[in-house]
């Protein structure tokens, strides 16, 4: 059982997810829950890190981000005591949960949890903080933003559960963020690949590398909300949105447990930023002099676009950072202006990605004109796209994200009937 930050945030509110987990006990489940920060408090641990240092050591902003579920782990085993329940935290360092590269966004490479496992089977509840693991040289990790989500699935594969219920504040995965269209569906079942797809294009409700590990460890995914009555059904019923496979949503069309839609869902980002590089000495090794040294800083790069050099043997390079990344991005390629030879640096963070995602585009025709009609009825301006063979994604000004989002979820069929 995982539970998110707005889940946790308060001990009224931890009380109300022991009293969850505590049900699930007494059905004679053996549990192991991963927790995050309470909601808002990853974000002020960030700013207290950026206060201190601009450019801050991430090994230091690890151990002081890392926190947050520190204490909320220990407040829920206080609470499940309270309740009468046998449980104990088990720090990252403590199970432990290894993890190998950059800080601030480390990836689990093993967890081998004998102690944690022992101690499940003698009844005792087993509350992971989520978000941290350790170093091979013993110091803490994060595993980036929304990582509790991956921790839960990668503890789930080591101590092989049956199913990694993610409990949010919506009670599933929709066809677009419900807190932006109103007319969004819960979705029953989505496949790994859409989920993975729609993930790593914005839609928050899960972190993409959860989605990943999951496909690759076959844990089972539910999605769904610790904000229901006491009457809700239990969460074996699978009242939220399931994560399954390619032959499990085919039996789901099959049984009519679920219709097939050319686009699964709409996602939007804003939390890139666009740089440009003008005048570029449009020759061999200039892309890469550009993308070099952004990789070697562990800076990913999405969206690319390069123009044909129109005369003079110049053109401008456009890209996308993460806004996080920008200032770092900036500064290593202004130190490298005269090495790659462009005239002009222009960054611009109020930018957001607009994408759908569906795997009925491997097969049909026309999925991005009528994006493309849909945005230009509107008035929206599109400033890059770039495709996969399951999602087609656009820039556009921040401003008209929302807008953006509704115009399309309309204009592909997918709005609940009023
Ligand atoms: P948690 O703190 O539980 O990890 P998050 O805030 O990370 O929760 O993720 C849940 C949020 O994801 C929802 O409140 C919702 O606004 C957002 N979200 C974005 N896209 C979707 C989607 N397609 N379906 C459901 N929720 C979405
Ligand atoms: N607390 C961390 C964050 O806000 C991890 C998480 O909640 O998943 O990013
Ligand atoms: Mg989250």
């Amino acid at each position: 059982m995982k539970f998110g930050g707005t889940s946790m945030a308060g001990t009224e509110r931890i009380r109300r997810v022991a009293n969850i987990v505590r049900t699930q006990a007494a059905g004679g489940n053996e549990i192991a829950v991963v927790v995050s920060a309470m909601a808002g408090e990853t974000d002020r641990l960030v700013n207290f890190c950026r206060e201190a240092n601009a450019l801050y050591d991430p090994a230091e902003y690890d151990v002081v981000v890392a926190s947050g579920e520190q204490v909320t782990s220990g407040l829920l085993a206080l609470t499940l005591q309270s309740l009468g329940c046998k449980a104990r935290s088990w720090l990252g360092w403590q199970i432990p949960v290894k993890t190998i590269e950059a800080h601030a966004k480390a990836r689990v490479s093993t967890i081998d949890a004998p102690d944690m496992l022992a101690s499940m089977a003698s009844g005792e509840i087993a509350i992971v903080p989520g978000f941290q693991g350790v170093s091979d040289d013993g110091r803490i990790t994060t595993l980036g933003r929304g990582g509790s989500d991956t921790s839960a699935v990668a503890v789930a594969a080591a101590v092989k559960a049956d199913r990694c219920d993610i409990y949010t504040d919506v009670d599933g995965v929709y066809t677009t963020d419900p807190r932006i269209v109103a007319k969004a569906r819960k979705l029953k079942a989505v496949t790994y690949e859409e989920m993975l797809e729609l993930a790593s294009v914005g839609a928050k409700v899960l972190q993409t590398r959860s989605v990943g590990l999951a496909m690759k460890q076959g844990v089972r995914i539910q999605v769904l909300s610790s904000f229901t009555g006491d009457d809700a059904v239990s969460a074996d019923d699978l009242p939220g949105t399931l994560i399954v496979s390619d032959e499990e949503m085919d039996e789901m069309v099959e049984n009519g447990l679920m219709e097939r839609q050319l686009v699964t869902g709409i996602a939007h980002d804003k939390n890139e930023a666009k740089v440009i590089l003008t005048r570029v000495p449009d020759k061999p090794g200039a892309v890469a002099d550009i993308f070099t040294p952004l990789a070697e800083a562990s800076i990913n790069v999405d969206m690319i676009i390069q123009n044909v050099g129109r005369d003079k043997g110049e053109t401008d390079v456009t890209f996308t950072v993460p806004q996080a990344d920008l200032a770092r991005a900036q500064a290593l390629l202004e130190d490298r202006r005269a090495g790659i030879g462009y005239n002009r640096i222009i960054t611009d963070s109020r930018i957001a990605k607009i994408s759908v995602v569906g795997v009925g585009m491997k097969s049909h025709a026309g999925v991005a004109s009528t994006m493309f009609r849909a945005l230009s009825d509107r008035g929206i301006n599109i400033q890059a796209i770039s495709t996969s063979e399951i999602k087609v994604s656009v820039m556009i000004d921040e401003d008209e994200t929302e807008l953006a989002v509704r115009v399309l979820h309309t204009a592909y069929g997918l709005d609940a009937p009023d």
